[in-house]
């Protein structure tokens, strides 16, 4: 990050368009390159005449399919193919600006003055804390931070995987991504998944033997999802189970017969999977936990989570020398963008934002950072797919005339941005690095690495 910012010496230039000139094509600026605005862009391609600029904040493109999705899901994420295709057969229509931050490197106010439509797409990134006594010790890290960490985020801190015991708050996929990365990481079978050599190295010598996954509330209220959660219970050496008590196991065998077939057969693998952990290696499940306060030693790392079993009403100390907190995210509001009471993208619909009158651009927000934090790519594909239906629609009957010379802008900047072909290089470079150990990719780590590949 220090690096990036280092090589960022953005002056007082203004933000003006020396390649202004006529064009009869309306042009859009995309902001951020996950799924939301990559199938976004790609129905709109296909449908309407518009112009595109896609910009990232990440030097690569592809958002949480690169950084997110768990490295041995490896099918997920060849969702890739479909925007890599978009990208070669669009060329002429199509242009990626990555490592490039709007908010710091363009601003979004720019961005409605330059193009007809922009579209955000920046997704939900910042964890929410936990936000207790002590949070802040060393080996206290967010679940997206360590998935980041283990799927290759540039110049991200390596936590400290000497912990035998982990815990892990939060009941979502995320926190199971969490527990099943490091309860399969000394088998060696995520060596042919993408996670780079130098992190691997590091999970396989994980000496963690107990694993607790602390849920706030009750076991009905979970939110994985079935696949992952039968995954943890295959782990082989692995002991693990929902530690609940014998109400909470009567109620969710007497819901079975009330739920939609999604939720009785999640609620099914719960119950099959109920009892006491025993064994080298155990994960347990634990319901009606909130965290108190964490304690660290005197070096200030974590040590013990001190919760509060609201089923008992007391008091629980659990020993913990990783702590990884997934609780949510907050969405970010870019500057200039409005914003509603809930702190959200201020939408007039399910597809616009609230722009005032006088703002020269139409504005749309898909995917994560329009409706927060929830649901699958199937769900965003779908979303953005009739995003890109209506901004079709709005641009039928309008002529165009801007053409901004961003290029330029970047450059005057000093903005290093990464083009869909500097990317490709990038792309063939970890792609044959991969293929010596037998890996789909060996990934860039260093923010150094891939400006320099931007160079050669
Ligand atoms: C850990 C994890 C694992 C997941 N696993 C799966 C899975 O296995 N299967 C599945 O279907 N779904 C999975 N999901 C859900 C899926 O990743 C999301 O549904 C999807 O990524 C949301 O798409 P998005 O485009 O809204 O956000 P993102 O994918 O987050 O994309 C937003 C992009 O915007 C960029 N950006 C942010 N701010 C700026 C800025 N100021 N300027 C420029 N660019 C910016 C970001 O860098 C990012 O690339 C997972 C999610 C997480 C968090």
């Amino acid at each position: 990050m220090f690096a990036k910012v280092l090589m960022r010496r953005i002056g007082n230039i203004q933000f003006t368009y020396k390649t202004r000139k006529l064009s009869s094509k309306p042009r859009l600026a995309i902001v951020g390159s996950g799924p939301a605005g990559m199938f976004a862009c790609n129905g709109l391609l296909r449908k309407s005449n518009f112009l595109v600029d896609v910009f990232e904040y990440s030097p690569v493109p592809f958002g949480l399919v690169r950084y997110g999705v768990a490295p041995d899901h490896q099918e997920v994420k060849n969702v890739i193919n479909t925007f890599d295709a978009m990208f070669e057969k669009n060329r002429e229509r199509l242009r990626l600006y990555c490592n490039v931050k709007i908010g710091q490197d363009i601003t979004f106010d720019e961005l409605t003055r330059g193009y007809d439509a922009v579209l955000l797409a920046y997704g939900s990134y910042k964890a929410r804390k936990l936000g207790v006594p002590g949070c802040d010790s060393k080996n206290v890290i967010s679940g997206s931070d360590f998935v980041g960490w283990y799927n290759g985020v540039p110049n991200a801190p390596t936590p400290d995987l000497s912990a035998s015991n982990v815990v892990i708050v939060g009941n979502g996929n995320v926190a199971l991504d969490c527990a099943r990365v490091l309860s399969t990481a000394s088998s060696g079978s995520l060596r042919i998944s993408d996670i780079p050599d130098e992190r691997l190295s590091v999970l396989e010598k994980t000496a963690t033997k107990d694993i607790k996954i602390l849920g706030r509330r009750g076991p009905e209220n979970v939110s994985f999802t079935i696949k992952e959660l039968r995954e943890q219970f295959k782990i082989q050496e692995w002991d693990s189970k929902l530690e609940i008590s014998e109400t909470d196991l009567k109620n969710l065998i007497e819901s079975l017969p009330k739920l939609e077939r999604k939720k009785k057969r999640l609620t099914e693998v719960l119950v099959k999977n109920t009892g006491t952990t025993s064994g080298l290696r155990q994960c347990h499940f634990l319901f009606h936990r909130v965290p108190k306060e964490v304690v660290a030693d005197s070096n200030g790392m974590v040590r013990e989570l001190v919760v509060e079993n609201t089923e008992t009403s007391k008091t629980e100390t659990f020993p913990c020398e990783l702590l990884i907190y997934s609780i949510g995210y907050e969405t970010l509001v870019l500057d200039g963008v409005p914003q509603n009471e809930n702190k959200m993208i201020d939408m007039k619909d399910h597809c616009r934002v609230n722009m005032n009158a006088e703002c020269p651009a139409h504005v749309y927000a898909t995917g994560w950072c329009a409706h927060g934090p929830r649901g699958v790519i199937v769900d965003t594909q779908q979303q953005s797919s009739f995003v890109a239906d209506q901004i079709a629609s709005d641009f039928i009957h309008t002529r165009h005339s801007i053409a901004p010379g961003v290029d330029l802008v970047l450059n005057e900047r000093k903005v290093p941005f990464i083009s869909w072909d500097a990317w490709k290089m990038i792309d063939q470079q970890e792609r044959d690095q991969g293929k010596l150990s037998g890996k789909i990719r060996e990934k860039f780590t260093t923010f150094e690495k891939f400006l320099s590949k931007r160079l050669e």
